[in-house]
């Protein structure tokens, strides 16, 4: 059993503390917050060890009567990998503590690949990872890029991808983000940065991408145009994407043809947070023609890279060298496809 703990139990740490108690070969000794807020309240009512990752900050917690097992730094010497969740650009500055601490690092997105070292996906590049020491688990736009294209790649090679991103403006849980009445060019050069964060992982593999900010919370929506090697038969294709864990196919003649369609979908399936941790791809949007293939998918920001972290420590503690065993294993436990 390895002791994991989650530095930052916000939007990603909670659910990756989530999906890595319901394995079992992993267990979580300890999350860490900064602010005493309703997610401490509940860490600590969950059961989770609470350490404080700011120790000069001791006092709020006591005001708040919130119960807390030390601060990050008694936190080190109980775990074989953190899990830093912290907002953007922390996490590479972490990285520096976890090396003196002697602790491996799993860092997220928002973290640059040249500051970690090395990145991560189930699918594209799970055995480059065996024994590292710190990794980064890709952005979850540059996930839901990934989970398609490996297995389109796989089948019948690819030439070249475009892509057009349609992103959300915010989490539904943030206030201060945007935009709320207008589309923006995001960034407004092109291309935009998710085609190199995706060779971090297929790293010969030629892609594009443009990105668009929307006033919407729900998901990310992706429309993708991919040269094709030796294009195969359509219905190959969709036989893969099915084959595919963690792709699900959904058609818009049942009801699902939009984000907020495939949210309330997610929402009846009960899952926890009414995550829905697989791609979502339009059935009826794939399409050959002249040998390029067009499809469009939805992603779920908050929840597509949290079974590819749970992979992510079974690579790095090389607990397991199989992607595909740890993959099924991981989905397995948390009940998704
Ligand atoms: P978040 O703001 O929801 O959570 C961050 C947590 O870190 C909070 O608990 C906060 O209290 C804590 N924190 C803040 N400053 C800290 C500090 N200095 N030291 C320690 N803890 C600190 O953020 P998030 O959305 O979970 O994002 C975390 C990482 O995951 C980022 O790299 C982000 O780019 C990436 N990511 C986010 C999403 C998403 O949709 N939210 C998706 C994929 C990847």
């Amino acid at each position: 059993m390895k002791n994991v703990g989650i530095n930052g139990y916000g939007t990603i740490g909670k659910r990756v503390a989530d999906a890595v108690s319901c394995q079992d070969d992993m267990q979580i000794v300890g999350v860490t917050k900064r602010t005493p807020d309703f997610e401490a309240y509940l860490a600590v009512e969950k059961g989770f060890p609470l350490y404080i990752s700011a120790p000069e900050r001791e006092g709020l917690f006591e005001e708040a009567g919130i119960k807390v097992t030390g601060t990050i730094d008694d936190l080190y010497s109980k775990i074989d990998v953190m899990v830093d969740c912290t907002p953007g650009g922390i996490g590479a500055k972490n990285k520096e503590v976890y090396d003196d601490m002697g602790v491996k690092g799993i860092f997220q997105g928002g973290e640059k690949h040249e500051q970690i070292g090395k990145s991560f996906n189930s699918f594209s590049n799970y055995k480059d990872n065996l024994g590292a020491d710190f990794v980064r688990v890709v952005s979850c736009n540059t996930t839901g890029l990934c989970r398609t294209l490996k297995p389109i790649d796989d089948l019948c090679g690819i030439k070249k991808v475009r892509a057009v991103m349609v992103r959300r403006g915010a989490d539904p849980g943030q206030i201060k983000s945007g935009p709320i009445n207008a589309i923006v060019p995001n960034p407004p050069t092109v291309p935009s940065h998710h085609g190199p964060d995706v060779q971090t992982v297929m790293y010969d593999l030629d892609i594009t991408t443009i990105a668009l900010l929307v006033p919407t919370t729900l998901m990310h929506q992706h429309n993708l145009m991919v040269e094709l090697e030796t294009p195969p038969a359509l219905d190959d294709v969709i036989d893969t994407l099915e084959a595919t864990p963690r792709v699900l196919l959904v058609e818009a003649e049942k009801g699902l043809g939009s984000t907020a369609e495939i949210m309330e979908y997610a929402r009846d399936l009960g899952r926890p947070r009414s995550d829905l941790n697989e791609i979502a791809v339009w059935k009826e949007s794939l399409n050959i023609k002249d040998g390029e293939l067009f499809y469009m998918q939805a992603i779920h920001q908050e929840s597509d890279v949290v079974p590819e972290n749970v992979d992510c420590i079974r690579a790095m503690l090389e607990m397991e060298d199989d992607p595909a065993k740890s993959i099924e294993k991981t989905n397995k436990n948390m009940g998704i496809n």
